[in-house]
């Protein structure tokens, strides 16, 4: 039996590539590649039929030289500590990408959520708050939702804690409903941040957005809102997905309309009759950018050499395999990594906490507005350094990630 991916093993491999590229002291490269503290906490909780469930909860701390822990919390039952290890340390990397004054962490609990009801979800999330309240805080660590929760889990989280510490503490986590201190953009966020990072880089091959053609993998929250603003400024949607398959038009959809199509039938499948494709098929399409927003481990060795797309900009999270990426880097694809690429949400979610600090809130278009400076920014960051290294985009964005880190670290100096 082959052994099994361990994602941490993957960020640490990362780590290693870009810290060499960068020469980094060893001593340092030391401290950045292990987690300042890991929380593991045993959550008993009273379900719905009056028998308790003890469930295994984790927050990990990867790093906090640039500001406090921030990271997702991740209600699933494959959630390990591995796992946890891994995307602790990206939000790291992330945050630094972006250049926003944030560390990085994440959380999670292994538990079978889609099988809880919302009250028994509701006790659970308040006991894990309970246990892990002494760290996690405003200045400290804030969490925020991930696969399997959303703005209520986050509701929750404030009230709980807010109880704790006797005050309500808004900062304490992102991604909260508008009526409790939420920012108006983090819906449409990383969707539009991914749409700026594509128009980037169809500059950079001094191509018009309008006669560019992209194929969109998923058609959830970050696909979406990346299809409708691309739509917007004139390129052709030519393929979109999600789990029961795609639909493939040379001459370009419009996602709002397909929308309206999948919220009265469940699926794009079906659209208007267009041809329909696998998910599979989508991937190695006819068309100028592709962009994977929907799972991991989409782009892989079998299916790298077949890629047509020039450009592939990260939606998702870890959709390309590293021996994809060698396979496509060798192509001559150009790769906006996802740390870069989904960064969006991230970027909103710290305008929310300092609109939570400046008691107002923004309006839409100006957290829109910061957010897509601050991506374009870190855009032309990462391809500046990938040129003047020579290497490969997400190498790039790992290695001013790092340096950003590093740089605090040493500033704050050894003693
Ligand atoms: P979502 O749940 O809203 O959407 C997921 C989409 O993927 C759905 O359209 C679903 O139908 C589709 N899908 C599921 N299985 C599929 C399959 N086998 N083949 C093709 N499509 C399939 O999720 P989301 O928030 O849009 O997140 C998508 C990705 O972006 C994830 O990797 C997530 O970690 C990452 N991400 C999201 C955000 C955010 O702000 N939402 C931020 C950063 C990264």
């Amino acid at each position: 039996m082959p052994a099994k991916y361990s994602p941490f093993e993957g960020a640490l491999k990362q780590f290693e590539k870009a810290a060499n590229a960068l020469k980094l002291e060893p001593h340092i490269a030391d401290i950045l590649k292990k987690h300042q503290k890991v929380i593991t906490v045993n959550i008993p909780v009273k379900m719905d039929d009056g028998s308790v469930k003890v469930f295994t909860g984790y927050r990990a701390q990867h790093n906090n030289f640039r500001g406090p822990y921030k990271g997702g919390i991740r209600y699933h039952p494959d959630v390990n500590l591995d796992e946890v290890l891994a995307l602790s340390m990206w939000m790291t990397w992330k945050c630094a990408v972006v250049d926003i004054p944030f560390g990085g962490g994440k959380g999670g609990i292994s538990c079978p959520v889609k099988y809880m009801s919302v009250a028994e979800k509701e006790r659970m999330t308040r006991k894990y708050v309970q246990m892990i309240a002494k760290d996690i805080g405003p200045e400290l660590d804030i969490p925020a939702p991930d696969v399997y929760t959303d703005s209520q889990t986050m509701a929750w989280i404030f009230d709980e804690y807010s109880k704790i510490v006797g005050y309500p503490a808004y900062g304490v986590v992102t991604g909260k409903p508008i009526e409790l201190g939420g920012s108006l953009g983090r819906t449409q966020a990383t969707g539009y941040g991914v749409a700026a990072c594509v128009r980037e880089a169809v500059k950079l091959f001094n191509k018009d957005i309008k006669e560019t053609t992209v194929a969109i993998q998923g058609f959830g929250n970050v696909a979406y809102y990346a299809a409708e603003k691309l739509y917007k400024w004139g390129a052709k949607v030519v393929a979109i997905s999600d789990s029961q398959g795609g639909i493939y038009d040379k001459e370009g959809f419009d996602p709002i309309d397909v929308m309206e199509y999948k919220q009265k039938t469940g699926t794009v499948v079906g659209y208007k009759e267009v041809k329909k494709i696998s998910n599979e098929a989508l991937l190695i399409s006819e068309c100028d950018v592709l962009v994977p927003a929907a799972l991991e481990d989409q782009i892989t060795s079998t299916n790298a050499p077949q890629v047509k797309a020039k450009i592939i900009v990260e939606g998702a999270n870890g959709p390309t395999t590293p021996e994809a990426d060698e396979i496509l880097f060798k192509k001559g694809v150009y790769i906006v990594p996802d740390i870069l690429a989904n960064a969006g949400g991230v970027t909103v979610s710290y305008f929310e906490w300092v609109q939570n600090f400046q008691k107002f809130q923004w309006d839409e278009q100006t957290v829109l507005n910061k957010m897509e400076e601050k991506l374009v920014k870190a855009f032309k960051d990462v391809n500046a350094t990938a040129k003047k290294y020579n290497v490969d985009n997400r190498t790039a964005a790992l290695m001013l990630a790092i340096k950003r880190v590093a740089d605090a670290y040493k500033l704050k100096g050894d003693y």
